[in-house]
């Protein structure tokens, strides 16, 4: 293998056949599907934060019946870290969401056979390999899978006076100099500020 390994289109049977393990950085901006579910108040370079993948393949020979062909099962796993910039639910504020994700996939010879795979098994997630596999939508899928259902800050930094009482009433902690800080710098609560009314 002299040529660079390009993780846009490998050989995915071979990679896996081979025990190989290879990984990288992609920047934010190079996954099309994630820059489109990035809050639209994101910080200017968030498009340049990376998410680190990492894929390693195996074989596993898998005991036959006696005059039966054996079983060659060929795995990737996949791992990959980085964070997504998300509007909170709460505060509707922007927050970086981190994504670390680990996912063994089996690689079914085609389209077809991964469709036919059987769902019981919940450790693995059947996919179809190529002979020139683009790893960058997989990659995409894993991070929109590891995002929450309902993004939210862990605690978030200020809860405006009109949110608090917010559809699931769930509010952590309203500081008291929430206000002070808040007017300081320009955000989208500016114009709610303006319609605020003090009790
Ligand atoms: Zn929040």
């Amino acid at each position: 293998m002299n040529q660079p390994f390009d993780f846009r289109a490998f050989d995915l049977f071979d990679f896996c056949r081979s025990g190989g393990s290879t990984g990288g950085e992609i920047a934010t901006h190079d996954l099309p599907r994630i820059i489109a579910e990035t809050a639209d108040d994101a910080p200017p370079l968030a498009g340049s934060e990376p998410f680190a993948w990492r894929m390693t393949g195996s074989v596993r020979e898998e005991a036959s019946e006696p005059g039966m062909a054996a079983r060659r099962r060929l795995f990737l796993e996949l791992t990959v870290d980085g964070r997504m910039w998300l509007d909170c639910q709460r505060c509707l504020q922007v927050y970086a969401q981190p994504v670390s994700t680990s996912t063994r996939f089996e690689i079914a010879a085609s389209e077809a056979e991964a469709e036919a795979a059987p769902l019981d098994d919940d450790e693995v997630d059947v996919i179809a390999g190529s002979r020139r596999f683009d790893l960058l939508p997989l990659i995409e899928d894993e991070i929109l899978l590891a995002l929450p259902v309902a993004p939210k800050h862990e605690i978030c930094p200020t809860v405006h006076d009109s949110l608090v009482t917010g559809a699931d009433g769930e509010v952590e902690s309203v500081p008291d100099d929430a206000d002070a800080g808040e007017e300081k710098r320009p955000s989208p609560f500016a114009a709610l500020a303006k319609l605020k009314t003090r009790h």
